[in-house]
């Protein structure tokens, strides 16, 4: 029961999959052992994500591109996929088009990755970590980065699932959060894992002109505002009514870009 209830929490659909998988398998369990079991297991689930793909629009929520190579916008790895965490309403997924086509427009050969979306069914089921992705219209976006010698590195993340590679503030940054000890709160720095990333350097320009569009043209496309940690907002140099701070009990935004459609 404990795996169908994380399977849940992953993916959504997981856990009902699992669930059925045990009623199908009882009767001769003995015969086809744990390795059969589980090839019934990823048989189903991929049938289920499949269905999903399929039918989530009819909960008016659709897939974002996950390996489209045409496409300026794709799921930084196919992982998010792979749990179904790539779902978003349609308005969010022209706007993140928009933003891709903008990207590529501006600096010719850009990739604009996507990260966690929503699940494809049922509004109020939160995305774990994130509390507030269960409606559909949140989305987060990868930082673009580059080397040491400044080349600008395309579909290139620090992290191997884009999220938690932080950019550290400066001495005279905005420090909203600074001296607070909350116990409880999703505001982790998780400091032994930054020596692991890829050392690359955030890609300021990219990452500026992203910020800038959403909070301007964006606007036309839906978009109602953006998270990211006002010390990133300072050194980018944006700034906006609708680019916000997330609070000091949320997650840090100075891994990813948090943008939200209204309804
Ligand atoms: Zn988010």
């Amino acid at each position: 029961m404990a795996v169908a209830i994380v399977l849940t929490l992953v993916s959504q659909i997981g856990g009902l999959i699992w669930l059925l998988s045990l009623c199908i398998t009882r009767p001769w369990r003995k015969r086809i052992g744990f390795a059969g079991f589980l090839v019934l297991f990823a048989s189903l689930y991929a049938a289920g994500s499949t269905l999903s793909h399929a039918v989530a629009p009819i909960f008016g929520r659709v897939p974002l591109p996950c390996f489209d190579d045409a496409s300026r916008l794709r799921m930084q790895s196919p992982l998010y996929c792979v749990l179904n965490r790539q779902y978003v309403v349609p308005k969010l997924r022209e706007a993140a088009l928009a933003l891709s086509r903008q990207m590529d427009l501006v600096f010719p050969g850009t990739t604009t990755l996507a990260l966690d979306g929503n699940f494809p069914f049922f509004d109020g089921f939160p995305l774990l970590p994130h509390l507030s992705h269960s409606d559909g219209r949140k989305l987060d976006v990868a930082f673009y980065y580059q080397d040491n010698e400044g080349r600008f590195l395309d579909k290139a993340t620090r992290s191997p699932v884009g999220y938690f590679a932080f950019e550290q503030p400066s001495e005279n940054s905005v420090l909203p959060c600074k001296d607070r000890n909350d116990i409880l709160t999703l505001r982790w720095d998780l400091h032994v894992l930054q020596a692991l990333w890829r050392p690359l350097l955030l890609e300021e320009k990219r990452t500026r002109e992203a910020l800038r569009w959403l909070s301007d043209e964006g606007r036309g496309f839906g978009v109602e505002k953006m998270f990211v940690e006002p010390h990133l907002a300072q050194r980018l140099g944006v700034s906006a009514e609708n680019i916000k701070f997330q609070g000091c009990r949320a997650a840090r935004h100075d891994d990813h870009i948090h943008m939200q459609v209204a309804k």
